[in-house]
C-alpha cells in the first residue's frame, strides 16, 4: 500500500505524463519496473483488479516474447489493454442509436456536478453541426440554476429548449415530447435531476420520466446515457453500478478527462460492466466532446 501512497503525489499529472515518466527512467524489465508500472496504473484509477490482471499478463508476455526495450514493453501494454477493454468484441460500438419513426430521445442521467448540463449543450452543438433539428428539455427542476444553465447553452448553440415553472419534470418532458413530435425534431435531449432528498426518490423520478417517454415513443428512450466525472475516480465506478441497477443505461459519457490523472477509470468501468463509453468530455467549451475511440484512447495514454 505504501508504494501506492507514494504514487499519489503524482495524481495531479495526467495519466499519459505518468506513463512517459515511467518510460523515461526505463532501464530494464525487472521487478522495480513492474512495481512502478503498478503504482502508475493504480494512481490513474485503473483499479486494483485490472492493474494486477494487466501486470500478470505482461509478466508472461515479457518472458514468452523476450521483451527487452521500453518500446517493446509499450507495445505489449497497448496490445493487452486494448484486448482487455474489448473483451473479445473488437470495434465495440460507440454509435448513438436513432429512432427511425420519430424523434430520437436521449435521456441524460447522473449525479449533480458530473457535467450533465454541459454535456447536453456540447452534444446539441455537435448534432446541430450535423444539420439536425434539436430540442432540449430542462428536466432537472431540482438543482438551483440548472434550467437557466440549459437555456444559456441552448442560446449559445442555437437550439430550442422547453422549460416549465411548475417544478414538475414529468410535465416538462411531456411538453417537450409533444413539441418534438408535432414540429418534427430529429433529437430530443432530456436533462434529469441528479439529486433529490434521497436515492429512492431520484430513481422513482427517473422511472416516472421513463414511463412518460414510453407512452409517446414505442420502446421508450432511444438511449439512456449516464454521465460520469472522471476526476472522481473510483466513485464514478460506484455510481455506474448504482444507476445500472435501477435504470436501463445504454451508454456512458466520461467528462473532465482533460488533465486528470484518473482517466484509467475507463478501463476499470469497462472491466466491471458491459456498457460502452460513447463520448468523453475534454473541457468546458462547446467543441470539447469527442466520440470515444478505445484504441486511440489507450494508444494516447501510453504513447
Ligand atoms: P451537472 O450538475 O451534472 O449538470 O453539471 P454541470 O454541467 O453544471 O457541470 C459542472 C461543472 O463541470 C461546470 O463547471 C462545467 O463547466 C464543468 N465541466 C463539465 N464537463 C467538463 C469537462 O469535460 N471538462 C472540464 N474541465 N470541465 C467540465
Amino acid at each position: 500500500i505504501e508504494k501506492y501512497d507514494k504514487g499519489m503525489e503524482k495524481t495531479r499529472k495526467s495519466f499519459s505524463e505518468k506513463m512517459n515518466e515511467l518510460f523515461a527512467g526505463f532501464r530494464e524489465v525487472d521487478e522495480d519496473f513492474f512495481d512502478d508500472l503498478e503504482e502508475t496504473l493504480i494512481s490513474a484509477d485503473v483499479g486494483f483488479d485490472m492493474t494486477l490482471a494487466l501486470s500478470d499478463v505482461l509478466r508472461d508476455e515479457v518472458k514468452m516474447k523476450n521483451v527487452r526495450t521500453g518500446e517493446q514493453v509499450k507495445n505489449v501494454i497497448i496490445e493487452k489493454m486494448v484486448e482487455i477493454y474489448e473483451k473479445g468484441e473488437s470495434g465495440l460500438s460507440t454509435a448513438i442509436k436513432e429512432n427511425p419513426d420519430g424523434p430520437t430521445v436521449i435521456l441524460f442521467v447522473g449525479v449533480n456536478g458530473v457535467g450533465k448540463t454541459t454535456t447536453i449543450g456540447k452534444y446539441a452543438h455537435k448534432l446541430k453541426n450535423e444539420g439536425k433539428k434539436v430540442l432540449l428539455a430542462a428536466g432537472d427542476t431540482f438543482r438551483a440554476g440548472a434550467i437557466e444553465q440549459l437555456e444559456v447553452w441552448a442560446e449559445r448553440v442555437g437550439v430550442d429548449v422547453v422549460t416549465s415553472n411548475s417544478g414538475d419534470p414529468a410535465a416538462v418532458v411531456f411538453d417537450a415530447l409533444k413539441k418534438s413530435k408535432e414540429e418534427n425534431y430529429d433529437y430530443l435531449l432530456v436533462d434529469t435531476a441528479g439529486r433529490l432528498q434521497n436515492k429512492v426518490n431520484l430513481m422513482k423520478e427517473l422511472e416516472k420520466v421513463n414511463r412518460i417517454i414510453a407512452r409517446e415513443i414505442p420502446g421508450g428512450a432511444t438511449e439512456t446515457l449516464l454521465v460520469l466525472d472522471a476526476t472522481t475516480g473510483q466513485n464514478a465506478l460506484i455510481q455506474a453500478k448504482q444507476f445500472k441497477e435501477t435504470t436501463n443505461v445504454t451508454g456512458l459519457i466520461l467528462t473532465k478527462l482533460d488533465g486528470t490523472a484518473k482517466g484509467g477509470v475507463i478501463l476499470a468501468i469497462r472491466q466491471e460492466m458491459d456498457i460502452p463509453v460513447k463520448f468523453v468530455g475534454l473541457g468546458e467549451g462547446m467543441d470539447d466532446l469527442q466520440v470515444f475511440d478505445p484504441e486511440q484512447y489507450i494508444y494516447g495514454l501510453v504513447r
